[in-house]
């Protein structure tokens, strides 16, 4: 495993699971928790690492703080393959492990979904994202994370004069974000022009039936069996032409490598961490605007707070909405006045609150 940085947020804890009678590794870091127990994904990939995982429940602590919950930030990765045939003895060994961890509240995360936490709840009395048949707001089904994407595209597109009705918008990854963002911003007029998945990706200039190829990916598994449209690379999506690019799922896709080939005017991260530092960087001097992971795709756990409240699903959209929007602003207007980053300006607003809640503990 890797060395984790330290610095002063946190992380507080960092656990390793490993069980060879079980043939489980995992990780679970919480990083913070000044602002209340943590909160964040589990997520199942063969290639998870801890240095993964703590830089994603960073992106909590400041996700969950910038959008006013009353949770810290954590994650863990299970170090599987995501379609393992023992999933749920896997996940049921995983949450006996953690039981104790009550500093941690798992949501679901890639490879990882609503039954799956309902073994996690089974077992240790706390999850998030739990089906509705037992009271949950079932965060993937309802597309929450999808539906604050649109929400973040409404208040970003006039600050890059992009007209959402009719915008182009090409996603990488079609899972749960993917598929929800291109739907809710259907809703809004935007078209979507091109998609991937771990297979490959399709791309047609004129549009993209949404329906079409919503039945593709559920019958056929994935996104390049569409007919109409052009064949490519998982990773050309983020370079074809377009208003708006989303990425959709794995971390570190937009790099040195792709940045100066990126034509899209805004970049609405919903995946966690999609981009470099330095990328992220090279976007601002290029002039395109590029919301943070923390700000755009905080709609799950917004909704996994409301569930852990045991608010409604209205109540969740509602939130989901007025927080998403009102973040989408106050950065983008930090950004502009101050000359920095976005990412920079919603760190020193996520970071002060933590730090205020830190005072008050002697940890
Ligand atoms: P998912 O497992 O439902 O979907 C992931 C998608 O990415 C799949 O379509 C998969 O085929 C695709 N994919 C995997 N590797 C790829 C590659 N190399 N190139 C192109 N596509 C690839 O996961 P999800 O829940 O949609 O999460 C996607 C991302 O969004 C993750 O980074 C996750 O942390 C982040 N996120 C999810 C939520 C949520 O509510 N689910 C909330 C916030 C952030």
């Amino acid at each position: 495993m890797e060395n984790v940085k330290t610095d002063e947020l946190g992380p507080l804890k960092i656990t390793y699971l490993h069980s060879q009678k079980a043939d489980l590794n995992a990780v679970i870091v919480v990083d913070n928790t000044a602002l209340g127990p943590s909160i964040g994904g589990v997520r199942v990939s063969p290639s998870v690492s801890a240095l993964e995982v703590a830089r994603l429940a960073r992106t909590m602590t400041l996700k969950n703080s910038i959008a006013g919950l009353p949770h810290g930030g954590g994650k863990a990765g299970i170090i599987a393959g995501p379609r393992r045939a023992d999933k749920e003895h896997m996940f049921r060994v995983f949450a006996k492990l953690i039981r104790g961890l009550d500093e941690y509240i798992p949501g679901p995360d890639m490879g990882s979904d609503e039954q799956c936490m309902e073994w996690v709840h089974e077992e240790t009395g706390r999850a998030t994202g739990l089906p509705a048949e037992i009271g949950g707001l079932p965060l993937d089904k309802y597309g929450a994370t999808g539906f604050g994407l649109s929400e973040c595209a409404q208040v970003a597109c006039p600050y890059v004069e992009v007209e959402l009705e009719g915008a182009k918008v090409a996603l990488h990854g079609f899972g749960n974000v993917g598929r929800a963002a291109a739907s809710f911003l259907a809703k809004k007029g935007a078209v979507l022009v091109a998609a991937s998945d771990s297979q490959g990706a399709v791309f047609n200039g004129e549009g993209l039936d949404l329906e079409e190829l919503l039945e593709i990916k559920k019958g056929t598994g994935s996104v390049i069996n569409y007919g109409d449209a052009t064949r490519m690379g998982a990773e050309d999506v983020l370079t074809v032409p377009c208003d708006i690019l989303i990425p959709a799922a794995t971390p570190d896709v937009i790099s040195m490598d792709n940045v100066h080939s990126i034509k899209a005017r805004l970049i609405l991260q919903g995946a966690n961490i999609p981009a470099t530092n330095e990328a992220e960087q090279e976007l601002a001097r290029m002039g395109i605007l590029c919301i943070p992971d923390f700000i755009a795709n905080a709609g799950g756990v917004i909704m996994a707070a409301m569930e852990y409240a045991r608010k409604t699903a209205e109540d969740a959209f509602k939130a989901i909405s007025d927080r998403i929007r009102q973040n989408t602003y106050l950065i983008i207007g930090k950004s502009r006045s101050e000359n920095k980053l976005p990412r920079t300006a919603a760190e020193e607003i996520a970071k002060e609150r933590v730090f205020e809640a830190m005072k008050a503990r002697d940890y």
